[in-house]
């Protein structure tokens, strides 16, 4: 007879593991003890070795599946003579456990608010420990119930009794609630006034959205705005008042089977939607329709993709049940603004939006918005990182020092390093309204407040006119600012656990570069703390600066006049008027307003708008995108020459010239357009694979927005494997600007170890 000692850290509050660990001691007939720490749980049993070791398999065989272990310490100490199990009181001290994410709705909840003889039926606040809301409610650490923003309600008897029960599945479900005792729904019109409530309002608000009527629903980590995604009017209506034209919209769908019904669903792409995550996941929209109902063209025009969603909560539950067929559900907000989250807030900022306001009192604490990923060679690729997966950590090797990070300005998140975790905020999104950055604020004082922060160092971007970066400024402690590629990959290196020397390729639309040039289409040779850059694309002026990101005919026009003394001769006729390109041209001849970019993001911008398929876009990336998907099914081998221009002592040149003549070339020759597009992006990939053989690292890591193309990124991968290179792409931090604040806190403690 030995006693065993575990000691487990990670994502292991707040799940039901406790009770777990109760249920299987019993089962192994073994006497000691469990109980919540610091820094996780502690388990104490008595037993035979051999039994102890099935034990200690079986908890992480069968732990419950929301956690995450970390760690796990075991030590065998002399028979304590324990009599029987139980879990005891938590001890105090500091808290380093992990706070989780929303969960979706369970198997067992669902089937509980479906079953008419069961108290919760038809409840849109039923939860347990494997599911429901934490980070959108938790106030403070630790989690407990006075700490969330269900404070307010007291459970009542029959609640109170699942709670206490460590054999209930609700025991210490902090958001623990019934019909009787706990949150309830209202409907407003758009001036306040209610109009139903409880299950009267949900039955309504869902008939006056199969009726046409646009819906603002208070969901989780927010507002979403829901309109049938069945008829043109409604769309349209939803994209006249919210001011977006082209940018798709998410669908929410009643089942998995009808996703299949206009999706092609994969075995992986299945598995993630009905993940307790349950993102937004893009998904490929079939050729041929194979259901009664319809989608209309509105909802992603000229795109091949929708993004698709499944209910989450009781609520989203309840409401797709009563509606029964897929609706836009989009973010509860103005275009760029962050979600709503307040009722009240709401009932101001969506005025003239939602016909009508689905609203509860359960307040939200933070704003999470959904999360967008796809699946790429059978795994999660993250394209916005917030409900369901911020504000879980990543890890690295302890560090004695803390780091926080401001991001960048784009699709801004926030990042704090405790120890060997590196925690990212959820989207905050672009720094670009007072919305936006009072959301900043918000996030800041909320992670510096959970984790009780006292970072050492704060690093931010390089750029003079971030307001990330002023914010960071502000600030008392020691600033490290970083370079915003070097940020890139440094989140990939995070993310990936990768360990240098290594090859880092952080390719964008946009980063202020150390040399004061916007850089974009950068290599990085990292060793140990120091980060060299190695190569780069040539350069070409941007007449109108930041103007240029709107409007990919300025990329082409500053592109094509570096080669050609008449370049508008080059350009679709009518990207400008005679005036337009006149003052342009001027501008870029005098250097007025034109800085120059080594940019893969706007050399992108460029040739999407010679092919004249944007020359002016809505959203960040929308000309890439469409340049992407012009592909379509058409394969070649084929692709234009690209030179690679060393001169000693300075970064090699990645030179487009001939690449941009070759376009040219086919597209005065009456090319397909999807063979033009195909073989751009294959000399792209083979100017990585040029630089890799180079500098002869075998570790290359991937960051920057430009690789979420995944025709690329396939393509590189596929090259650079062949030749016998290990290639590594983010896994769970996004490649755009929301790795950036992770990736600063990486490379500041690079640098500060140096
Ligand atoms: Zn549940
Ligand atoms: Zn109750
Ligand atoms: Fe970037």
């Amino acid at each position: 007879m030995q006693r065993l000692r575990l000691e487990i850290s990670g994502a292991v509050q707040g799940v039901g593991f406790r009770p777990f660990v109760y249920r299987l001691a019993r089962r192994y007939d073994l006497a000691g003890w469990v109980s919540n720490t610091s820094k996780g749980v502690v388990i104490e049993v008595d037993g035979d070795t051999e039994v102890l070791v099935q034990f200690a398999e079986a908890i992480l065989k069968e732990k419950p599946p929301v956690s995450i272990v970390q760690d796990i310490r075991s030590e065998y100490l002399d028979n304590a003579g324990f009599k029987a199990f139980e879990i005891r009181k938590s001890t105090g001290g500091k808290r380093e456990a992990f706070v989780l994410p929303d969960l979706a709705t369970c198997r067992e909840c669902t089937l509980e608010i479906l079953d008419p003889d069961n108290r919760r039926y038809r409840y849109p606040f039923t939860n347990c420990t494997n599911c429901g809301p934490r980070y959108s409610i938790i106030n403070s650490i630790p989690y407990d119930r006075p700490s969330t923003t269900m404070s307010g309600f007291r459970m009542c008897s029959k609640c109170r009794k699942e709670y206490e029960d460590p054999l209930d599945r609700r025991f210490h479900a902090q958001p623990n609630a019934c019909p009787e005792c706990g949150p309830h729904l209202e409907l407003w019109d758009s001036s306040g006034v209610s109009l139903a409530d409880r299950d009267n309002a949900l039955r309504r608000a869902s008939a006056e959205v199969l009726e046409g009527r646009i819906l603002a629903v208070k969901g989780l980590g927010g507002f979403h705005l829901i309109a049938l995604a069945g008829t043109d009017e409604a769309v349209r209506t939803l994209r006249s008042r919210k001011g977006r034209e082209m940018k798709p919209f998410a669908l929410m769908f009643p089942s998995i089977l009808q996703i299949s019904e206009f999706c092609v669903v994969s075995s992986e792409e299945r598995k993630v939607l009905q993940s307790h995550r349950s993102p937004i996941v893009l998904l490929k929209k079939r050729d041929k329709l194979n259901s009664p109902l319809f989608i209309s063209e509105l909802v992603s025009p000229s795109n091949p993709e929708y993004g698709v969603m499944l209910p989450y909560t009781p609520l989203h539950i309840l409401l797709m049940m009563e509606i029964g067929e897929p609706v836009v559900a989009t973010s509860g907000n103005l275009s760029d603004e962050p979600i709503c989250t307040d009722e009240i807030d709401a009932l101001e900022r969506l005025k003239g939006i939602a016909d009508l306001f689905l609203v509860h009192n359960r307040p939200i604490a933070r704003h999470v918005d959904d999360s967008i990923v796809r699946i790429f060679r059978e795994r999660e690729m993250i394209l916005r990182r917030a409900r369901g997966y911020a504000p879980l950590p990543l890890s690295m090797d302890d560090k004695a020092v803390s780091v926080f990070a401001t991001g960048g300005h784009l699709k801004n998140t926030l990042a704090l390093s405790i120890g060997r975790n590196v925690f990212t905020s959820q989207h905050i999104g672009d720094l670009e309204t007072v919305q936006a950055l009072v959301a900043f604020d918000e996030v800041w004082s909320s992670i510096e407040a959970l984790y009780n922060a006292h970072p050492d160092i704060i690093a931010y971007d390089m750029h003079p006119d971030y307001i990330s970066s002023a914010r960071a400024r502000e600030s008392e402690i020691r600033g490290i600012p970083v370079q915003h590629h070097i940020a890139h990959v440094h989140s990939c290196i995070l993310d990936r656990g990768v360990r240098p020397p290594l090859l880092g390729v952080a390719w964008d639309g946009t980063g202020y570069g150390s040399d004061g040039t916007v850089w974009g289409g950068e290599f990085f040779h990292i060793t140990g703390g120091t980060a060299k850059r190695i190569a780069h694309l040539r350069r070409f002026p941007l007449p109108g600066g930041d103007r240029a990101v709107k409007e990919p005919r300025r990329s082409a026009l500053g592109l094509l006049s570096e080669l050609y003394d008449d370049p508008v001769k080059h350009l679709p006729p009518g990207a400008f008027s005679p005036e337009e390109s006149d003052v342009m041209r001027r501008m870029i001849s005098l250097k007025l307003n034109s800085p120059l970019t080594s940019s893969v993001g706007r050399l992108f911008d460029a040739v999407a708008s010679i092919l004249d398929l944007h020359q002016t876009i809505e959203f960040e990336g929308q000309a890439a995108m469409a340049l992407e998907h012009a592909i379509g099914n058409k394969e070649t081998e084929k692709s234009y020459p690209i030179e690679v221009v060393r001169s000693p002592g300075e970064p090699m040149v990645i030179d487009w010239a001939s690449l941009i003549e070759g376009v040219i070339m086919d597209t005065s020759g009456g090319i397909d357009t999807a063979i033009i597009s195909a073989k751009f992006h294959n000399t792209l990939a083979e100017s990585i694979a040029v630089i890799a053989e180079t500098i002869g690292e075998r570790k290359v890591v991937f960051s920057g927005g430009c690789f979420q193309n995944v025709y690329l990124l396939q393509r590189v991968l596929d090259i650079l494997e062949s030749m016998g290179f290990e290639p590594f792409i983010h896994r769970s931090l996004p490649a755009n600007d929301g790795g950036i604040a992770p990736g600063q806190v990486m490379a500041a403690l690079m640098m500060n170890s140096e």
